[in-house]
């Protein structure tokens, strides 16, 4: 039986240590504020949002959240952005998506000062990442990295084969552990014969958004997988949140395993935390 990847545990260690770096920097003046904005009447972006205001409060970092309706036009969340940028006491800004589909991402996620991208998503940050410059990570990325570093003392020459190469989880993930001299494998929709590939892995990941995708005969004896999915399916007439990987078959053969939920979801929570105290510090 795998070990058990705690997420919410090694999340709360971790703002443990957020917490009181905040206190510092709180005594110096300076109290770091997250803007998070959500333009979207999905009841799950709302859940996202409020569990991001309770750990900025809990953590002591202060937030301001703007709510929008559906219909809301691009051009007032475009506004909304250009006039926090120029706050000088808000230090990062997040843009929960998904957003209503008339709304371009990307094009607002650009109008976001880098220096207050929090989730590391501007083409700047992500330009940083990938050319291997400082700059802001996203938050989830940084999150798996974290429970893996709680499971290998040593990353560098390992295989990891990370299924989803979205520019919020895959990619980037793809780039931190190339960084960290991983041996890295990205697959996605059109990739072939995704079970034997992932077979080769000593440490799977996957980010793709269906559930129970990755099963037993995907995983070497012994890996470590991590699950980033979140899919909210019916059983039995009850709902239930679930991830990429069928735990129970998964967990008999891998040597670590990350559960959903209280796995990388915490931890991504966790890093906007420390992402935002990044940025108030100066960064
Ligand atoms: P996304 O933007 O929809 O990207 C999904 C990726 O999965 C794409 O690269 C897609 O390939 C690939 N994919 C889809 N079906 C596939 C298949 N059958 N075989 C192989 N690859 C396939 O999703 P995302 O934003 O990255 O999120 C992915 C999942 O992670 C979702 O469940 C989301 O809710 C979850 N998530 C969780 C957290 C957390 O904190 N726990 C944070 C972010 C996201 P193509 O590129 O070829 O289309």
């Amino acid at each position: 039986m795998a070990k058990i990847i705690n997420g919410r545990k090694i999340a709360d260690e971790f703002c443990g240590q957020i917490k009181e770096r905040v206190l510092e920097i709180k005594a110096t003046g300076t109290t770091p504020c997250i803007a998070l904005i959500n333009a979207s009447d999905d009841p799950a972006s709302e859940v996202y949002i409020a569990k991001k205001k309770k750990l900025s409060e809990l953590v002591g970092i202060s937030s301001n959240v703007y709510r929008f309706a559906n219909d809301v036009k691009e051009s007032k969340l475009a506004d909304l952005i250009k006039k926090i940028n120029t706050d000088k006491g808000v230090h990062a800004i997040l843009l929960q998506s998904p957003l209503p589909k008339n709304i371009r991402f990307r094009e607002l996620v650009n109008l976001i000062h880098p220096d207050k991208d929090v989730d590391g998503l501007t083409t700047l940050n992500q330009g940083r990442l990938f050319s291997g410059e400082p700059g802001v990570v996203p938050c989830t990325p940084l999150g798996v990295l974290h429970l893996l570093r709680t499971v290998h003392d040593r990353l560098a020459g390992l295989h990891s084969v990370i299924i989803g190469r979205s520019s919020i989880v895959g990619r980037p993930l793809s780039q931190l552990l190339l960084n960290a001299n991983c041996t890295v494998t990205s697959l996605h929709s059109y990739s072939q014969d995704l079970a034997c590939i992932c077979r080769t892995a000593d440490i799977l990941i996957s980010a793709i958004g269906k559930p129970c995708f990755v099963e037993r005969d995907f995983v070497k004896p012994g890996a470590t997988v991590i699950d980033v999915g979140v899919n909210r399916i019916e059983k039995n007439g009850a709902k239930k949140i679930v991830g990429d990987v069928d735990f129970d078959s998964v967990s008999e053969i891998a040597g670590a395993i990350t559960q959903v939920p209280n796995g990388v979801g915490p931890m991504t929570v966790a890093y906007l935390m420390h992402n935002t105290l990044k940025l108030a510090c100066c960064y």
